[in-house]
């Protein structure tokens, strides 16, 4: 009777035909598996991750009550240094989705060479029905219970969907607690005055700004006079949008959860993004169309800018899509099937692993800023940023053209060989 050999069985959590975010992550990998020569032996190490850790936070309510709720940490790997990526407070997280977020960020990490592994947090929760002070207790107990993941040298919590500087103070403040002493690195993200970095808010609209301008560089489209649609005006695409806009290119539509709206002759960014700060939302904006959702991804436009949720483009709007350009601000925000439909049009896809990558840079800049109690300044973190995303996109870009490969399957390319070449020369312990 044949036998299955038990050291390959795959935990049912990772099997392949799982779906969801981790099923298509290892999708992704089998695509780059055949680029890896002689470091493919490594692989499956890609497929498993390191650590998982699934936690009950339970708080007591403002009305007296207890609530569970459900969290996790996951380490997808630590070869290149500690574990890396942010935490995300969402009512619809899955382990699924942290671990393919966790194994995005070593890709990331990778990617752009910051010396990091890749991790991620969530707790299934939607913040926006807790009290201040229940979100406080739920994000200290939380801390308190993946605190034997966390330190700053073994994994580094950043924000995420949901999660801000205040989290991420009270997550800080939690640990440092229970160890006995203040340890700002253990999280980026933090407020400039708990040891937090300048250029930390805007630095993953400034990473997309750059990419993007390189690319464009590269595909001969004039940024001046560009039309630009952005999904999502939040810190990513709000901060994209305005670069773009200063840049000479037209931000012609923008979508967010109030509503679409659109005018072909560009809009008035600045106005858009005090509108949004008073009234939450782009929609009602009195100086644009206002346009279905659907109608959005139809706009004529020359690049568009994902900057919200996963799966947003797939194969029901992608064939709509008129850009030349897609630059992924958001995570996951393509399906594999649109991601087909969209080269099969000739739209040039910067997938999220590189594009939205400035945010994780100037994480690593905060950290080490940390470690060195030496702060810089925010030109010095700007025109670093901007150094490392042209330097890692330019390598990208090079390795797409020597294999003919797209850019997401060329950023996997370098990034697992940076990880998988780490991996061989630690060597497997014992
Ligand atoms: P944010 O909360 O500041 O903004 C999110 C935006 O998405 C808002 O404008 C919101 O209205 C919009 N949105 C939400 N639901 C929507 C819907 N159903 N349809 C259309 N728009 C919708 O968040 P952010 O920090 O800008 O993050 C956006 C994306 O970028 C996320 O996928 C996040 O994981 C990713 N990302 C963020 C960072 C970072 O440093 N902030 C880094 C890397 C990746």
């Amino acid at each position: 009777m044949p036998t299955t050999p038990l050291t390959h069985a795959l935990p049912s959590y990772l099997d392949p035909a799982h779906v969801g975010p981790w099923g298509i992550y290892l999708q992704q990998i089998d695509r780059v598996t055949p680029y890896l020569g002689p470091l493919a032996r490594w692989v499956e190490t890609l497929k498993r991750p390191k650590r998982i850790l699934v936690v009950d936070v339970p708080i007591e309510l403002d009305n007296g009550t207890i609530a569970h709720f459900e969290g996790y940490r996951v380490q997808h790997n630590t070869s290149r240094g500690p574990g890396k990526g942010g935490v995300r407070f969402h009512q619809d997280v899955t382990l699924s989705e942290v671990m393919a977020l966790s194994a995005w960020m070593s890709i990331k990490n990778a990617a752009v060479n910051v010396p990091y592994g890749g991790a991620k947090g969530g707790v299934r929760v939607d913040p926006r029905t807790l009290s201040r002070g229940e979100l406080e207790r739920l994000t200290r107990r939380y801390t308190s219970e993946i605190g034997i993941l966390i330190g700053p040298t073994k994994d580094i919590p950043a924000p995420d969907v949901n999660t801000n500087g205040q989290i991420m103070a009270w997550m800080m403040d939690t640990y440092s607690m229970n160890v006995g002493a203040t340890a700002t690195g253990v999280v980026t993200g933090k407020p400039v005055d708990l040891g937090g970095s300048l250029g930390r808010i805007e630095a993953t609209g400034r990473g997309v700004f750059t990419v993007g301008v390189e690319a464009a560089r590269l595909t001969g489209l004039p940024v001046e006079g560009a039309r630009v649609a952005v999904q999502g005006f939040g810190n990513v695409g709000g901060t994209a949008g305005r670069l773009f806009a200063e840049a000479g290119a037209k931000v012609v539509a923008v979508q967010d959860h109030t509503g679409s709206i659109h005018h072909a002759g560009g809009l008035d960014v600045p106005a858009v993004l005090a509108y949004v700060k008073e009234h939450g939302g782009v929609g009602g904006f009195p100086g644009a169309e206002a346009i279905t959702a659907d109608d959005f991804w139809g706009v004529p436009c020359d690049i568009l800018i994902p900057a919200a949720l996963e799966g947003q483009i797939t194969e029901h709007n992608a064939g709509r899509i008129q850009a030349r350009m897609v630059i992924e601000g958001a995570n996951g925000p393509t399906t594999p099937k649109a991601d087909d439909i969209l080269a099969d049009k000739g739209v040039l896809v910067l997938p999220d692993v590189i594009a939205n990558a400035g945010g994780v840079t100037v994480s690593y800049f905060e950290w080490v800023q940390d470690f060195s109690s030496f702060f810089w300044s925010e030109d010095e973190i700007n025109e670093r940023l901007v150094r490392i995303m042209k330097g890692a996109f330019g390598a990208i870009w090079q390795v797409a053209q020597e294999h003919k490969v797209s850019l997401r399957t060329a950023t996997f390319i370098v990034a697992c060989q940076r990880i998988l070449h780490a991996r061989e020369m630690r060597g497997l312990y014992p």
